[in-house]
């Protein structure tokens, strides 16, 4: 089995490929430009394995994309690459157009064009797998039920537009073409390797640094977190045996306010490593209120019911142990965080 997988130096990608490469013996593929969030690093321990290939090519050039089809014949495709920071999605809105709406629409039309051409078992056999956002739900308040997959899209940042649109092309491709197409929503991942800029790394490496905690309004905005390893098993477990042209919908079943997670660190953080900064005798000192992000959404909650009955799928990993690992990640491996945060400056003219 041979995976093709689309932004797999990211976050989320670099778990997913080590999990189908050391757990699943699948072959991989792995495309991705590097932006500032992808560093090839992620995936070093990986390197000595002769099934694995890295391909630095840019999901928006057509051609390129065409070439990496035609040389490695993949069996299925997981599509991760894309722009996925809220805030930048405000700041700049083409970036995620260009790669999570057009750069899907290229992957898509490359894949069927080389879909076609596989014989009838193989085609049969194929999937598409677009991996997306609970996000494209929009937001509930505090008593609304969770998010199931019936759910209508209601997107309300750039971001969650844009892969609202992107989720809506893939189906398309499903409907109209018959490219077997499976799609899955997931709550908020966390976990080490994820680029110091989202909400749970950005706290742990402002409290190594002594900087202010920035909490976004009342930091009341509640959101479910997933460990990145138990998405990881998800997606494997929806590439193999999801039904095609389904969605499945995964979640923690751990619902969170913003605030709390912040102190949830703080305590951590308090434990493994005493403040070393003069000004703050405990890390939650550093927390610093600022002005809520323009269209903040206000709660999302996830039901995963549809994939632990069909696919007996289950998180393994509590938020307390998740947090308390995430947190230990990221205090031994400052060397990783720097260099992230160099590659800040990144961006399309040198990528
Ligand atoms: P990430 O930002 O860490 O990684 C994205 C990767 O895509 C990077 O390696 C980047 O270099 C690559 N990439 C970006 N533009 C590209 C392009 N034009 N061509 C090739 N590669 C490109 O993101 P992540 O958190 O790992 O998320 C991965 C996917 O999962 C995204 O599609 C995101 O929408 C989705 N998702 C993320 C979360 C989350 O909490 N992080 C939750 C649900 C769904």
């Amino acid at each position: 089995m041979k995976v093709l997988v689309t932004g797999g130096a990211g976050f989320i990608g670099s778990h997913l490929i080590r999990h189908l490469l050391s757990d699943l013996d699948y072959a991989i593929v792995n495309i991705d430009v590097l932006t500032y969030a992808g560093m090839a690093t992620n995936l070093s321990d990986l390197e000595a394995y002769p099934s694995y290939t890295f391909e630095r090519t840019d999901i928006r050039d057509y051609r390129d994309l065409q070439k990496v089809f035609a040389q490695h014949k993949p069996d299925a495709v997981m599509h991760l690459a894309a722009e996925s920071h809220v805030d930048r999605s405000i700041d700049g809105p083409g970036e995620f157009v260009s790669t999570n709406v057009v750069g899907t629409y290229n992957v898509l039309e490359v894949c069927r064009h080389y879909w076609n051409t596989l014989s009838e078992t193989k085609q049969r056999a194929f999937r598409f797998h677009h991996i997306s956002t609970d996000e494209v739900f929009g937001d509930l308040s505090s008593t609304s039920e969770a998010f199931t997959e019936t759910t209508p899209y209601n997107p309300s940042s750039p971001y969650s537009a844009s892969k609202a649109s992107s989720d809506h092309f893939v189906r398309a491709w499903g409907r109209t073409y018959n490219l077997p197409v499976v799609i899955s929503n997931c709550s908020n991942n966390y976990g080490p390797f994820q680029f110091p800029e989202k909400l749970i790394p950005l706290v742990i490496t402002n409290c190594i640094k002594g900087a202010p905690l920035p909490i976004y309004g009342d930091g009341m905005q509640i959101r479910d977190w997933l460990y990145v390893e138990d998405h990881a098993r998800a997606l494997a477990l929806i590439l193999k045996f999801g039904r095609v042209g389904e969605t499945y919908n995964v979640g923690g079943l751990n619902e969170v306010s913003n605030i709390s997670v912040v102190r949830n660190i703080c305590e951590i953080m308090d434990e493994l490593r005493p403040s070393p900064h003069s000004f703050a005798s405990t890390y939650s000192e550093l927390i610093t209120h600022v002005k809520d992000r323009p269209g903040h959404d206000f709660r999302y909650a996830i039901d995963a019911s549809k994939i632990m009955a069909e696919l007996n799928w289950r998180p393994l990993e509590s938020f307390a142990s998740g947090l308390r690992k995430t947190v230990n990640w990221y205090v031994d491996n400052d060397d990783w965080v720097k260099q992230a945060l160099s590659n800040q400056h990144l961006d399309r003219q040198n990528t």
